[in-house]
């Protein structure tokens, strides 16, 4: 990097012009660059396809010295450093793909002064052979991409972040930027805490996402309705994210028996297969990726113009994220979810049977309730969304699936009791499907031979459909009514709220299911 005989900002400026070809910065950056370049510390929230890049790759270039930016993603190194000197800035990488002669040429080029931008993986960062070479080398600032992965609480930990702080003790003088594109209030005070950003200047963008559409409906018949969807949409690319291998597995190959172009994608397949399939997805038109959450991170395809979650995400952040990968462009695009009650229980177990510290099984447990409840709000998505990243949103979007058809909640508590008195009187060992039978009279051969038919809440609840009796014990998980049992196989249990409804001491308001409505009527919701 050179001085320019600017001021710092015109500097960023005439590199942003010269170099990137772009007419001006967008949104936060020219605040975030002026004050990275004048030396100061920053912690960067801003949503996928913001911009986060040129926060710190700017600042490189107008301060003298190396940027070294530590990114997990390997695999992507290569690429941006390619993308870098097309663009004539002087940048390298030094990760585990490099052997012994090219990583000493990138070494030497850096204590030169021949770099402007380095890459590097965390876990190289603070090896002891690392750190002199950042000793023997001018060091224009540390980015820190990714930097949700110091902290446990979200999705993607690292433990090798941790270690980062050490940066901050030998080389105080030097600023550092940390960038994520996921963090609740929670992740992000302790990504400063961890990172040792406390004086850290916090720029948090919008992370509202304009041009995404969101919906989310309750599974019934999956793959019929993954399918409709997509045949809605032919010429689009987007991704298809699956919970497991298998019905990764299993879904492209029902896509591709379908006329479908649809590839699988996950950790599981063999590698050249799954760059093969990973290439034809970027490089292709109308590819659609069915994958696990290992394919996406850093994925950089602008044009995905949908995303379909077969299966609930782990958590909020998760969702954000994952949906984030669609409409990088800006254009219109669609996040889709299905999901299903057997998807509730089972995430519950997941996080009961766990061998978690209480601390982290509390922290789990929230995030899981603020995704039950995003998935049965009767709210506007966008805004029930933005609001669990704590960011203001005054008025529904207009653009989600609560918003373009509204969702009627009704008085349920009588729906309720039946529900809760039905688990009760079964004794808190079934499943929802054997609670439904016995609700709707449906005299089942597991209903007659445990003595259910005998029960006072057989048959009392024929007022609803099974698909509505689903909704309603969703939303009673959802309520924090009924939990599903850690030990009993996704036998539902009562907790200690139920029994106040059961009283009739407290009031249940429940949301009127549109796509169980429309089903009926036979239309579908989209
Ligand atoms: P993020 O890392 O936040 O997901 P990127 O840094 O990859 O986002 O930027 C997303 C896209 O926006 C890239 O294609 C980038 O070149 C483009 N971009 C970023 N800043 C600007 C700008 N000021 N003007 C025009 N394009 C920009
Ligand atoms: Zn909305």
């Amino acid at each position: 990097a050179e001085t320019f005989a600017l001021s710092p900002l015109e500097a960023a400026q005439d590199a942003l012009r010269k170099v990137w070809g772009y007419p001006a910065f967008r949104g936060m950056q020219a605040d975030i660059v002026e004050h990275v370049v004048a030396g100061g510390d920053a912690l960067v929230l801003m949503p996928t396809g913001g911009g986060k890049s040129l926060c710190y790759q700017i600042p490189a270039l107008v301060r003298p010295g190396v940027g070294i930016v530590v990114s997990p993603l390997i695999a992507l190194m290569r690429d941006q450093v390619d993308a870098l000197r097309q663009l004539g800035v002087r940048a390298a990488y030094l990760n585990s793909t490099l052997d012994w002669r090219e990583a000493q040429e990138v070494e030497r080029a850096c204590e030169r002064g021949d770099l402007d931008l380095l890459y590097v993986a965390p876990e190289r960062l603070v090896t002891p052979r690392f750190l002199e070479l950042l000793d023997r080398s001018r060091i224009a600032l540390f980015a820190l991409d990714e930097a949700h992965c110091v902290s446990q609480w979200g999705h993607d930990f690292r433990p090798e972040y941790l270690q980062l702080s050490i940066l901050h003790e030998k080389f105080p003088d030097v600023p550092r930027v940390a960038l994520t594109a996921t963090a609740d209030a929670q992740t992000r005070t302790d990504i400063a805490a961890r990172l040792g950003l406390t004086d850290a200047r916090l720029f948090l963008a919008s992370f509202d996402r304009p041009n995404i559409t969101y919906r989310i409906l309750p599974k019934d018949q999956e793959r019929r309705q993954l399918l409709d969807f997509l045949r809605r949409r032919p010429e689009d690319a987007g991704v298809v994210y699956c919970l497991s291998r298998g019905k990764v597995d299993a879904i492209a190959q029902y896509l591709a028996e379908q006329g479908v172009d649809a590839l699988p994608y996950h950790a599981g397949l063999d590698p050249a297969t799954r760059q093969a399939n990973q290439d034809r997805f970027i490089k292709g038109e109308g590819v659609v990726m069915v994958a696990t959450v290992a394919f996406g991170m850093g994925i950089d395809k602008p044009n995905v113009r949908f995303v379909v979650h077969m299966d609930p995400p782990r958590s909020l952040e998760a969702y954000y994220q994952e949906t984030g990968r669609a409409g990088r462009d800006g254009l219109p695009a669609e996040a889709l979810m299905l999901y299903g009650f057997a998807d509730v229980v089972q995430m519950q177990m997941m996080v009961e049977s766990s061998d978690s510290p209480p601390a982290f099984k509390r922290t789990e447990r929230q995030k899981l309730e603020a995704l039950l409840g995003f998935c049965e709000t009767a709210r506007c998505r966008r805004q029930t969304l933005l609001t669990y990243f704590d960011e203001e949103y005054p008025k529904p979007c207009g653009k989600c699936d609560t918003c373009f058809q509204p969702v009627e909640t009704y008085d349920g508590t009588v729906v309720a009791q039946k529900a809760l008195s039905a688990v009760y009187r079964t004794g808190q060992r079934f499943g929802v499907g054997h609670l439904v039978d016995v609700l709707r009279g449906v005299a089942t051969d597991k209903v007659t031979e445990k003595g259910h038919d005998k029960l006072k809440t057989f048959g009392c609840g024929t007022e609803l459909g099974k698909q509505e009796w689903h909704s309603v014990f969703r939303q009673l998980v959802a309520n924090g009514l009924l939990c599903a049992d850690p030990e009993g196989h996704g036998g539902l249990i009562l907790t200690e709220t139920a029994t106040a409804v059961l009283k009739s001491q407290e009031v249940v308001r429940l949301r009127r299911d549109p796509a169980a409505e429309a089903k009926g009527k036979g239309k579908a919701s989209w």
